[in-house]
């Protein structure tokens, strides 16, 4: 049954208990009368005041909480917001959630439902959203600068100026076919209309050009150790991981086949896989695992190529030339136990073949600051691009490129048909709309909201 009155939600907003504060958020048509409740009374506007919070049905105290009102629409969701920031215990914790149950009209909040309410009273367009939750997820410097531009408008306020940009101009062509007959709408409305549109169309291509880098950013770039077998490539994973870098998620989407450890070069996201569990198999199920590995190992941006250089045989002659990813870089490895011989050899063949080639013993740590060096250099200059991003998901890009499209039709229109120009830049403007959230976006609104823990 529907009700009247829209739910009032509740949630805590910060981390697991316990922690040293915790922070519970009530948003809705209810929160003053659950700040009522619970501390007898609804503070100033913006004012921070401390209050004893007590339970309403037993009148004991639960905690003394420092409290914020915010009254809509001029509150984060855009609804009357209270805010208690209470001591981070699980007791007090669950006693204020509790309290709050208690209340009539008061449920607890779904994942994401208090920043899908900000985006339903517009406060927040969708590419906002998406910021919001890359700078939540964001590890690295570099991914948070780009999270934060996207949070403030970054691609929805260029969106949402070139989206009304046509909208002006699909008002003249629509003004050309309503007054046709009239004698006084002038003749040629349809020129500066496509102008305008030809005009977006250079600006909405220079945003694309930018290419997929920013979108890889949210990832990291993919830097995969392969090699043959003993060559040394977990040795040299497990350096990099413990000695040689910030590592910001251990071990994240370790599998049997690849392991994954996700590092922070100066800034940069850089997602190292070890690729060594690659084997052959009849066991179907790990076959799919060695295939995917195979994959990623191919898919990745930079391949550490391992070779151990204490062994017999020509150094370079190691099958590496077989992998399709884009660039390779030779590592000759166990430096401590080759003899000059052999490291002038593996140096002269390497070098002659590929220009990217580093010596070092994984075990004793010899050469290693070189290799990090160029490693965090390449990431840097990988993403360097970034920083003047606009397009920084699949979906904008998406988006973008079909806006594109339609204005190309409308622009390739040779027979000057006014119908055919009007639907093409319509049809540009309302995927415009649906890139910043303002038409027909239920579809989409599950997927991008989903991702939110509960609390925002
Ligand atoms: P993977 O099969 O390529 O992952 O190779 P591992 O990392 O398991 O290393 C194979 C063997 O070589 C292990 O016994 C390592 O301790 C040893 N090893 C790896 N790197 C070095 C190195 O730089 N110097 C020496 N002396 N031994 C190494």
């Amino acid at each position: 049954m529907m009700t009247a009155e829209r739910a009032t939600i509740f949630a805590l907003s910060s981390g697991r208990p316990p922690a040293a504060i915790a922070v519970v958020r009530v948003s809705g048509p209810r929160a003053g009368a659950a700040l009522r409740a619970l501390i007898g009374r609804v503070p100033k506007p913006r004012q921070a005041v401390l209050a004893r919070v007590r339970d309403p049905a037993s009148g004991d105290v639960i905690d003394e909480a420092l409290v914020l009102w915010f009254p809509g629409p001029h509150s984060e969701t855009g609804e009357d917001v209270a805010e208690l920031q209470l001591h981070g215990g699980h007791a007090v914790v669950a006693g204020v959630l509790d309290a709050l149950s208690a209340i009539e009209g008061c449920r607890p909040a779904a994942a994401g439902e208090f920043t899908r309410r900000a985006f339903e009273n517009g406060r927040l367009d969708l590419t906002a959203v998406e910021g919001l939750a890359d700078l939540i997820a964001a590890e690295t410097s570099a991914q948070r600068r780009l999270a934060f531009r996207q949070l403030k408008g970054l691609i929805g306020d260029r969106a949402e100026a070139w989206r009304r940009r046509l909208i002006e101009a699909l008002a003249f062509v629509e003004a050309r076919i309503d007054f046709a007959d009239e004698a006084d709408v002038p003749e040629d409305l349809i020129a500066p209309a496509l102008a305008s549109a030809r005009q977006l169309r250079d600006e909405i291509a220079g945003a694309l050009a930018g290419g997929r880098r920013a979108e890889r950013l949210r990832d990291g770039l993919v830097v995969a150790i392969a090699g043959p077998p003993n060559a040394g490539k977990s040795t040299l994973l497990n350096r990099i991981a413990r000695r040689e870098a910030a590592i910001v998620s251990p071990y994240a989407g370790t599998t049997r086949d690849v392991i994954e450890v996700h590092l922070d070069l100066d800034g940069y996201p850089v997602t190292l896989l070890d690729t060594a569990g690659i084997r052959d198999s009849d066991e179907p199920v790990e076959q799919e695992g060695v295939r995917r590995a195979r994959e990623r190992a191919a898919a990745a941006d930079l391949v550490l190529w391992v070779i151990d250089v204490s062994a017999a045989g020509r150094a370079a002659d190691t099958g590496h030339k077989g992998v399709g990813a884009a660039e390779i870089w030779l590592i000759g490895n166990k430096f401590d136990l080759a003899d000059d011989k052999r490291r002038a050899n593996f140096a002269s063949n390497c070098t002659s073949e590929n220009r990217f080639t580093y010596m070092i013993s994984a075990a004793t740590g010899e050469g290693m600051a070189t290799l990090m060096a160029a490693l965090a250099a390449h990431a840097r200059q990988y993403f360097a691009a970034t920083e003047s991003a606009v397009v920084t998901r699949a979906r904008h890009r998406q988006a973008l490129e079909e806006t594109l499209s339609a204005l190309d039709r409308a622009l390739n229109e040779r027979d000057g048909r006014e119908e055919v120009i009007a639907e093409e830049l319509r049809a540009a403007a309302t995927t415009l709309g649906r890139l910043t959230g303002r038409v027909d976006v239920e579809d989409i609104l599950d997927v991008i909201f989903r991702d939110f823990c509960i609390g925002k």
